[in-house]
């Protein structure tokens, strides 16, 4: 039996052996008061049995003393020696008699009882003789084990001497110890009985405590000790074993019932938090905690078995833009859109084990298992192919119509990753190479690139706060009148110099800041200072003032803030608005041109003027310019470049020239380091010129002077 400390069992046992043992104290207790009262009741006994016999055997020696002494008178009287030595003899015959000795009234013997008397005529001598002799009664003294009776012999009153008797009281002794011997076997006899009755008490309390321990132990502990396991089953998370308690009628029964019931509930619960923990509430698809618990079991069941995983990780382009501009219920409608037509597009690829999770904001992820053998790349393409179709088509927001990309990244186990964390992190990377790809297309993870996105991220974490810590600053490009050469303003250009790095390109940073949403303060950041430092600027020597350019991204352009930003600067530093350029980039106007026409003419109403950058690198469809009214163009420079030397660039930049000032807009050239560049480009009416040959972009203070 395991007894186990301060369990129930335990603490019955042990009240158990407390109440016995104290029982066997009480009972010890009980059986030697019970001896000590029968020795008290034997020496009582004893004692009086004793003064009993004693006070007889006095009794009889004085009737005796007393009848011989009235015998005697009459012989001594006459001293008849005979009759006296007859009546001394009868009387010593008598029981217990020791001596009988017969004296004058001075104590001498007269007659002692035998036949010669040799003591005749001699005084008693013992030390009760002169207490005797002169005694006047009767008198009964104690000599050690002998009784002395004696009385004085008179005749009328003359003393004629007396007569002594001595009893021994052995005999009575003897006759008390055979009367005492019957009583103590009587006694002994019944604590005998009594102690047989205290064991079998004992006995008996032992047996009943067994038995109620053993009941205990099958009626109370036993069902406790099983509840207590399934109680732990349950805190480990096992809700299906049920308990195993017999059914019962009682208490204990109501209270297994009651267990039972629970672990119903509990188990019920568990299964609604779980998948309540386990779901994105929005889309109703498996989240992260979910995913990543599928992908860890799926990867610890796939170890070694040859067996392939696809892990496709989906990201929508601009996303932010969205929750900005339309707001977050948009956002989370355009998501509950997105994620059906994932999984309505990766059901139609059926074939593989699949599982379609929302990570969190716009990034999606899918699973893809294939056994070995399976062109699992093969599998994972076709979905990817079609993910970026699928939700390329317009998405219907309110009765608008709304285009969004969509990047994937793909990572294979166990070719690019073999944990989760890997994989995942691999997923990630790759679905950022698909958007530094130009978004809106898939990308396998390549180990190759892997670097350079990793490049790009710590780019964007660098990036974060650089205007703040004062690492970004604007220069300026001085841009001439073709015609005259005469400075007519300049274009502001950003520089970042890195703490560590130095001196990073424009070309490498804006798609990163553009890409992260980081343009979105920065490019609000350049804006108002190139306005606040333009207002500044002295009017030129015709009495005009120089305007300043600011580059405008892409996403910028698509951000609600841009007109709000624009006034504010213009309000902000006092710069008629003429002065200031925005140049936006043919690609950019085309992502929507509708909402771009929308702006910009907006701005233009305000008298901001608009050039087109970059013109000829992008679509190059002046069928755009008619719907999106800009005040001017700048030819690529990559067109400059080549112009002496490439007929057909001459002939394109001649008739995009041409074309242009048909339409009533100015065109600027770029990239200008030569002077036959120059020349040609005023021989061809070119309006604004900008490039090395003329002046390279200057800081703030020097571009100032130059104007001086
Ligand atoms: P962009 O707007 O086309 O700017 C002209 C670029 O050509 C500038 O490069 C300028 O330094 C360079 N350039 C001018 N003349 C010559 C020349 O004779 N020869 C050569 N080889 N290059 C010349 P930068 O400053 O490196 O800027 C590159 C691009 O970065 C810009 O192209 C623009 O798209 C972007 N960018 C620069 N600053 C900003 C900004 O504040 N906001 C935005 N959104 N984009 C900016
Ligand atoms: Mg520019
Ligand atoms: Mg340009």
């Amino acid at each position: 039996m395991n007894i186990r400390r301060s369990s129930l069992q335990w603490r019955y046992t042990t009240a158990m052996v407390v109440v016995f043992m104290l029982m066997l104290i009480l009972t010890l207790g009980l059986w030697f008061q019970q001896m000590s009262g029968e020795r008290q009741t034997f020496e009582i006994a004893r004692q009086s049995t004793q003064s009993l016999l004693r006070a007889q055997l006095r009794q009889s020696g004085e009737a005796q003393v007393h009848q011989l002494a009235d015998s005697l008178a009459n012989p001594l009287y006459f001293f008849d020696l005979e009759d006296v030595g007859n009546l001394a003899r009868d009387a010593k015959r008598a029981p217990n008699v020791t001596y009988v000795l017969v004296y004058d009234p001075q104590g001498r013997i007269l007659h002692d009882g035998s036949g010669d008397i040799p003591a005749y005529g001699r005084p008693m001598q013992d030390a009760l003789a002169s207490r005797i002799v002169a005694a006047n009664g009767p008198m009964v003294l104690q000599a050690g084990e002998r009784i002395d009776v004696s009385r004085p012999i008179s005749v009328g009153n003359e003393r004629l001497g007396g007569v002594r008797i001595g009893y021994s009281s052995s005999a009575a002794a003897q006759a008390e110890e055979e009367t005492l011997s019957g009583l103590r076997s009587r006694l002994s006899e019944v604590s005998r009985r009594g102690l047989w009755g205290l064991l079998l008490m004992c006995l008996g309390l032992a047996v009943v405590c067994v038995f109620g321990a053993v009941m205990i132990q099958r009626i109370l502990v036993q069902p406790i000790r099983k509840l207590a396991d399934a109680a732990r089953e349950i805190e480990s998370g096992n809700f299906s074993s049920p308990v195993p308690v017999a059914e019962r009628n009682d208490e204990l029964g109501d209270l297994v019932h009651a267990f039972e019931h629970m672990r119903e509930s509990v188990a019920r619960h568990d299964r609604d938090m779980r998948r309540a923990a386990y779901s994105d509430a929005l889309t109703g698809l498996a989240n992260r905690l979910a995913f990543r618990a599928d992908l860890e079991q799926r990867l610890r069941e796939m170890h070694g078995t040859g067996c392939q995983l696809a892990l496709l990780f989906a990201d929508l382009d601009d996303f932010k833009g969205i929750n900005d501009t339309l707001g977050h219920e948009a956002g989370d409608d355009v998501l509950v859109q997105t994620a059906a037509r994932i999984e309505h597009a990766v059901a139609q690829k059926d074939g593989a084990r699949t599982l379609v999770a929302r990570l969190g904001g716009d990034e999606f992820v899918i699973l893809l298992e294939a056994v070995a053998g399976t062109d699992l790349r093969g599998q994972a393409t076709r979905i990817a192919e079609a993910l970026v179709h699928d939700l390329a088509q317009p998405l219907l927001l309110h009765g608008r119509r709304l285009v969004l990309g969509t990047s994937v990244g793909i990572a294979v186990f166990p070719d690019d990753a073999n944990t989760t964390s890997q994989l995942m992190k691999c997923g990630d990377i790759a679905m950022y190479q698909a958007k530094f790809a130009g978004k809106n297309c898939f990308r396998f993870y390549s180990r190759a690139v892997d670097e350079d996105a990793m490049q790009r991220l710590r780019m964007e974490q660098d990036l974060r706060g650089a205007w703040e810590r004062g690492e970004m600053s604007v220069v300026y490009q001085p841009i001439y009148r073709t015609r005259d050469r005469v400075l007519v303003g300049a274009e502001a250009l950003l520089r970042w110099a890195h703490p560590v790095e130095g001196a990073i390109a424009p070309e490498a940073f804006i798609p990163v800041a553009e890409q992260s949403g980081l343009i979105d303060e920065i490019g609000e950041q350049v804006l108002a200072l190139s306005c606040r430092e333009a207002a500044q600027w002295p009017a030129l020597a015709d009495g005009s003032r120089p305007f300043v350019s600011v580059n405008v991204s892409g996403r910028q352009l698509r951000s609600s803030g841009l007109f709000a930003q624009v006034t504010e600067a213009l309000r902000k530093s006092g710069l008629a608005a003429n002065l200031l350029h925005l140049e936006v980039t043919e690609t950019a106007v085309i992502r929507d041109v509708a909402h771009a026409a929308d702006l910009l003419s907006k701005l233009r109403n305000l008298g901001v003027r608009v050039w087109l950058d970059d013109f000829g690198t992008g679509y190059s469809s002046l069928n755009h310019l008619r719907r999106v009214q800009v005040d001017g163009l700048k030819i690529d420079r990559s067109f400059i470049t080549d112009l002496l030397d490439d007929p057909g660039d001459l002939a394109l930049t001649s008739a995009t020239m041409a074309m242009a000032h048909s339409l009533g807009i100015v065109v600027v050239a770029e990239g200008v380091e030569q002077r036959g560049q120059y020349d040609l480009l005023r021989e061809r009416d070119g309006d604004f010129v900008q490039g090395y040959w003329l002046s390279e972009p200057l800081a703030a203070v020097d571009f100032v002077r130059l104007l001086g």
